[in-house]
């Protein structure tokens, strides 16, 4: 997804991100609400009335996609499915989640429940339209009007069946029900996705060239779900390939870990001797804490490095632990895993045993893409 996303808030337990991109898209709605639409709904409206509501009118919408993402994942939670975090971006928002979906029903829960919340919220809005009374004034006539169409779109556009929209999920759910394989109900749904996708581009630039610019946003929808489609097939590919492969068994390196305690001055010896790029970080008790990387390290100012511990330095997010008995398609679904390239592979009791990384996984990825072109049965998906 496009650029690295801002934590805005946290709710529900579920970190709220925002990429830079979203900011834009509020900038081009409310300047598009504020020249154009409010200007034509309300005789006598000043620019600084026109903007401010073209500006809260952006703001509704965001929350009203917020709301559509919470559906899904508070739904996915429920089901047991972890939701690491809420991003919003260019064309909405999507729910991180790590994990896929266990059955065809969850998946089908799942890919409604954000459509619903939508579809509620456009009710909402549609009934408190036809409830205001004739003397309210045209501004907020204007206001609650826009919600009630913008809301529709989402929920019109949301249900093409184009994966990975969510009507696209909708049917790979039902598809996965009936053939009982996620795996070629994926590739179904990838493929109906791109049909989609490329129909969506070529309207868009007909309708361009007969000279409605407006046209080029649905080539840009197009193209946004023709490389998601093929995103998520890959992902599907990745995951299959890896179904069933511990964190104990990609791992590699035996685990030398850094206690906590320790300064980055003294981490910095460690860096040194043993030449990794990441250490496990343990309490005193020999529990992992997070991993400190070498960047981390390079990116703390060496003035600091006497005073600063590898503890206060390290990255803690629990979503960097794996147990050696874990699925590592699972730890591939998580974006703090996406993000600093590896993870803390620890027993039981939460000592570290070793690190995974990336490179690891790419390498296993490599050996198994070379084993289904050989067919060798010592390829990496023996186990
Ligand atoms: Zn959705």
């Amino acid at each position: 997804m496009p650029g690295r996303s801002i934590r805005i808030a946290r709710i529900a337990g579920i970190p709220v991100g925002v990429s830079p991109l979203w900011l834009i898209i509020v900038g081009l709605i409310t300047w598009s609400l504020g020249a154009g639409y409010y200007p034509g709904q309300v005789p006598g409206i000043t620019a600084a009335q026109s903007y401010g509501l073209g500006l809260a009118s952006a703001l509704l919408l965001f929350a009203s996609i917020l709301a559509h993402e919470f559906g899904h994942a508070l739904v996915a939670r429920r089901r047991g499915v972890r939701v690491e975090e809420i991003d919003l971006w260019l064309l909405g928002g999507v729910a991180r989640m790590s994990g896929q979906p266990r059955t065809a029903d969850d998946e089908l829960q799942f890919a409604l429940a954000g459509p619903i919340v939508t579809a509620v919220v456009a009710a909402v809005f549609g009934a408190i339209a036809l409830a205001l009374p004739g003397s309210t004034p045209p501004a907020v006539t204007a206001l609650v009007d826009y919600q009630a169409e913008v809301n529709l779109l989402i929920l019109g556009f949301n249900l093409i069946p184009a994966f990975p929209l969510d009507g696209g999920r909708v049917a790979r759910a039902l598809l996965w029900r009936r053939s009982g394989s996620i795996d070629s109900a994926t590739r179904i749904a990838a493929r109906i996705g791109s049909v989609f996708g490329y129909l969506l581009i070529g309207f868009g630039f007909l309708t361009a060239l007969a000279g409605a610019f407006g046209g080029l946003w649905f080539a840009v929808i197009g193209v946004f779900i023709v490389l998601a489609a093929g995103g998520e097939r890959m992902q599907e590919q990745i995951v299959v390939a890896f179904a069933g492969v511990t964190a104990g068994e990609l791992m590699s390196r035996p685990a030398v870990s850094l206690p906590a305690e320790l300064s980055l001055a003294e981490a910095q010896g460690y860096f040194a001797r043993y030449r990794f790029t990441s250490f496990p970080v343990v309490d005193r008790e020999g529990r992992a804490l997070g991993i400190l990387t070498i960047d981390q390290l390079a990116r703390t100012a060496r003035g600091r490095w006497e005073q600063t511990s590898a503890g206060e330095r390290a990255e803690r997010d629990p979503a960097l632990l794996i147990g050696e008995r874990e699925d590592v398609a699972e730890l591939l679904g998580r974006p703090a895993f996406a993000r600093l390239g590896r993870a803390a592979v620890i027993d039981d009791a939460g000592r570290p045993l070793g690190v995974v990384s990336v490179t690891d996984v790419q390498r296993a990825i490599r050996a198994s893409r070379l084993h289904d072109v050989t067919g060798d049965p010592a390829g990496a998906r023996r186990r």
